[in-house]
């Protein structure tokens, strides 16, 4: 068994806010990640098979490598289908917020989702959410949303109606926000839970392949451009950066999650425990960090990047330009010495 992580109120709450309602909207943050997508679906599937009528909603584009998720096709997304979305936000009667903790996070679909009459319910594992919702399931000890949404349903008393399809979502979400199991994952009740989604049919190996070996050749050599030519080691201060510029992006046919996972790849230098990755996007740098040990990416992005996140994995983003934002994070380094173990 799993010890009971939900406070006994709030599944009470839950369970009582989606028994009196039919329109349910659930959605997710911007550029969304396998466990927004993960959580979301899960709970679509869960709500399918008790005959409500829920619909997800995402700010923006998630990557290919996630349209194999059952129920990926039906989800929409807000900046290509602002109309029936804000549709859609006017007649829900119940919201559920998933894997982020303030509005800011669903970026221009925020005003939508805030103006609806609807309840907001969230459920999230980033530390200190906003005050938006009328009830907040926040467990950030728990390392995905999806593993909440997983926990949520069972103590609805409902783990009968985890499909195949749901189980897998589980999965997937689990599965990415630890990096397949290699960071924030010492829990052992996370693999009593794998062990009932396998029991419920998931083939945890072709989920690895699906997701993280469905790559471009494109993707494998901007990698290797990033590592061979644009890898930073500052060795004093056990910390790694790399820079990527929009037109460098351009020569190797970037799209959406093409740079996923490259923040990690310096971690493996021995003496290296601060990752930093930033990306040239349109309007912005859009800046990830990673660390293991006891190293607060989070306060890093927070204090330098408008950001946050969690202790290993934050991110954040800068409106300066790359040369300058590089410039920002060279001159704070020397500030966080005391972190290091
Ligand atoms: P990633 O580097 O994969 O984009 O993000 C890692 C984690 O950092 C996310 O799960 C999220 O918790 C957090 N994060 C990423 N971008 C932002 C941001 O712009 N603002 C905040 N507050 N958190 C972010
Ligand atoms: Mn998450």
């Amino acid at each position: 068994m799993i010890s009971k992580i939900i406070a006994e109120d709030l599944i009470t709450k839950v369970k009582k806010a989606i028994d009196g309602v039919d329109k349910i909207v659930i959605v997710a943050h911007v550029g969304p990640d396998g466990d927004a997508m993960g959580s979301t679906l899960a709970l679509w599937h869960y709500l399918m098979t008790i005959e409500k009528e829920p619909v997800v909603i995402v700010p923006t584009a998630f990557p290919t490598f996630f349209n194999w998720m059952p129920g990926a096709e039906q989800v929409l997304i807000y900046e290509d289908s602002k109309e029936k979305a804000d549709e859609l936000f006017g007649e829900a009667e119940l919201i559920f917020t998933l894997d982020f903790n303030t509005p800011s996070r669903m970026a221009k679909m925020a005003d939508a989702v805030l103006a609806s009459p609807a309840d907001k319910i969230l459920v999230d594992h980033h530390l200190h959410p906003a005050d938006f919702a009328k009830v907040a399931v926040s467990y950030p000890q728990i390392s995905s949303t999806s593993e909440l949404i997983f926990r949520l349903i069972c103590r609805m008393g409902d783990f009968s109606k985890i499909n195949l399809a749901c189980a897998e979502c589980i999965y997937t979400g689990m599965m990415t926000d630890t990096g397949g199991f290699t960071y924030n994952s010492n829990s052992q009740e996370i693999y009593i839970i794998i062990a009932e989604l396998i029991k419920l049919g998931v083939d945890k190996d072709d989920l690895y392949r699906k997701v993280f070996n469905t790559y471009s050749a494109d993707r494998l050599r901007l990698m290797g451009f990033c590592l061979y030519e644009k890898m930073k080691i500052y060795p004093e201060y056990r910390a790694a950066l790399i820079t990527v510029s929009a037109d460098e992006l351009k020569q190797f046919n970037f799209v959406n999650g093409d740079a996923e996972g490259f923040v990690n790849i310096p971690l493996s230098v021995h003496g290296v425990d601060f990752s930093v990755f930033m990306r040239e996007d349109t309007d912005k740098i859009k800046i990830s960090l990673r660390s293991q040990g006891t190293f607060p990416a989070n306060k890093v992005a927070t204090d330098l990047f408008n950001g946050g996140g969690h202790l290993n994995a934050a991110g954040g983003e800068s409106y300066l330009s790359l040369a300058e934002t590089q410039q920002k994070f060279e001159d704070a380094l020397p500030n966080y010495r005391d972190f290091l173990e």
